[in-house]
């Protein structure tokens, strides 16, 4: 009796400084834990069908998409600037960091954008006229960008991405990138510019239905484009 009472009185006061230290150690350290988030798909997982099956959208955004921002979290601990950058910010000093957060990185921001630059078949409405006039002084028309866009998709060896971008100059141009690179990273090799428009040509976003018929894909991924995102970030590029 006498040693529990002892022991209480010991411990009460212990326990209490250990909490407040434990909440101004919780406070102190939250902004720098702050974790990206995977958004949820602008439509449903059938939104885009017959384009893309139903399966395909839900492995490819809860699974691939899901594993990218968990894997790009994991690496927070041994990177704690990226706390501090947004998804788009890190794409321009990828370079300074390791390839588990650029491979990851890169899938986080390249998906993002990817859901959102599709609409359901008939729902995508039509380049704005300010983007079919770039369009047309850099490639001299819509067909012909479309072409050269798609001999990108189809050519890009493995994995990768083909891409829209308007270039530093306020020129547009088609170019590729491998894995999970994308036009806003600052390493060599890579044609720099805004993206546009960036089409996931990795097997895991086609093969269901297309197996390994890409340029059918690509072909037919053209009725689900959503121009009016394309007109925004053409607007705000
Ligand atoms: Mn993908």
């Amino acid at each position: 009796m006498a040693r529990s009472l002892r022991s209480r009185w010991f411990t009460r006061p212990l326990l209490a400084g250990l909490a407040t230290l434990m909440l101004l150690l919780m406070a102190g350290a939250a902004p720098a834990w702050a974790d990206y988030a995977l958004p949820p798909l602008p439509y449903a997982a059938e939104a885009l069908e017959p384009v893309i099956d139903a399966t395909t959208m839900t492995i490819h955004h809860d699974r691939h998409h899901a594993a990218y921002v968990a894997n790009l979290n994991a690496q927070i601990g041994a990177n704690p600037r990226l706390a501090e950058l947004d998804l788009e910010a890190l794409q321009g000093q990828i370079a300074d960091f390791p390839d588990a957060v650029r491979n990851n990185g890169g899938g986080h921001w390249n998906h993002s954008q990817f859901w959102t630059v599709m609409a359901p078949v008939g729902q995508g409405g039509t380049p704005s006229t300010p983007l079919l006039k770039a369009i047309n002084a850099s490639f001299g028309s819509l067909e012909s960008m479309q072409t050269a866009f798609n001999k990108a998709a189809a050519g890009r060896f493995g994995s990768g991405w083909a891409w829209l971008i308007r270039k530093p100059d306020g020129t547009l141009a088609i170019t590729s990138t491998a894995n999970q690179d994308n036009p806003l990273m600052n390493l060599s090799g890579i044609e720099r510019g805004t993206p546009l428009l960036g089409l996931d040509v990795w097997e895991h976003a086609y093969y269901l239905r297309y197996q390994n018929r890409r340029p059918d894909y690509i072909a037919a991924w053209w009725d689900l484009v959503n121009w009016s995102e394309v007109n925004r970030r053409f607007a705000a590029a």
